[in-house]
């Protein structure tokens, strides 16, 4: 793999600041007042058992989730909102699809079209949202394509790759629109064992770009060598959150150390 990476995917933005957010399902609270602030470049990993909420707070940095209470802004912007005096107005569709050209976001099941190539899955949403032209978005998806190690499978099938090989194009893909800020949900979570680290060396390559980073995942290992703060999350609430080394080697709460001990 390239070693390089475009320094147009270099950003001095991506502050994500999340203020008492709550979200609910029905009766049940699946964010609980969650407030967060993430520095632009930082690398975030979350943490929590399963239900505790992380995939909801991923799915409202990009308004995939509308909040109940609280509020979520990128550099400053409110997103899904517009402040105007001191309310704030639900933006129309096209304008919350405008914001979220600014956030990436990769799924643990890596989504790709099916019936698109590689080359085809990269190119389609910035010709589609006039981004950039077919022929810079050809360019752009092949510099991608060698940072991810799979320029020669341009022309491919998603069906014909591994899933390793599925989540590198997916995370190729997400970058195609050069976000600000890149949101992975268990990115290896569907993987058999030996394809996670294939994985895990794209993000670590990603982490060194300055994009800001924000990964749920239970890779303990990686969060150690790559994160620069750690959240960890139960029943909709943040019970912990520092940098790595304090909430991974000297965990504060009961709930944490437990966790710790049952993942490593
Ligand atoms: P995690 O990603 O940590 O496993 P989630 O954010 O997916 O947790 O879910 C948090 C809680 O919210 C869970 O109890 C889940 O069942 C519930 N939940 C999430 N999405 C929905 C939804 N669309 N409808 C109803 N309940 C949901
Ligand atoms: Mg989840």
């Amino acid at each position: 793999m390239s070693e390089a990476i475009d320094y147009r995917s270099v950003h001095t933005t991506g502050a994500i600041s999340i203020t008492s957010v709550s979200k609910s399902f029905g009766k049940h609270k699946a964010l609980d007042d969650v407030s967060l602030e993430l520095a632009p470049g930082s690398v975030t990993v979350i943490l929590g058992p399963s239900g505790s909420g992380k995939s909801t707070l991923l799915r409202s940095i990009n308004h995939l989730e509308r909040v109940d209470a609280g509020f979520i802004q990128i550099d400053g912007d409110y997103i899904g909102y517009q402040r105007r005096g001191d309310k704030l107005y639900e933006l129309k569709e096209h304008a919350i699809l405008r914001q979220r050209i600014n956030v990436g976001y990769v799924f643990q099941n890596f989504n790709l079209f099916p019936h698109l190539t590689v080359l085809e899955n990269l190119i389609e949403a910035p010709i589609a949202h006039r981004q950039l032209t077919k022929r810079d978005a050809v360019t752009r998806a092949g510099e991608l394509l060698d940072i991810v190690g799979l320029r020669h499978k341009a022309d491919a099938w998603p069906r014909h790759l591994s899933g390793g090989q599925q989540q590198r194009i997916a995370i190729a893909r997400a970058l195609m629109l050069n976000p600000r800020v890149m949101l992975f949900d268990e990115p290896t979570s569907a993987l058999d064992p030996e394809l996670v680290g294939e994985v895990l060396d794209v993000i670590k390559k990603l982490a060194r770009s300055g994009t800001t980073l924000v990964i749920v995942t239970h890779e303990v290992g990686f969060a150690r060598e790559v994160a620069d703060n750690v959240v960890f999350m139960v029943d909709g609430k943040i019970v912990e959150q520092g940098n790595s080394t304090q909430v991974l080697n000297n965990p504060r709460h009961e709930r944490t150390k437990r966790f710790l001990a049952r993942v490593l």
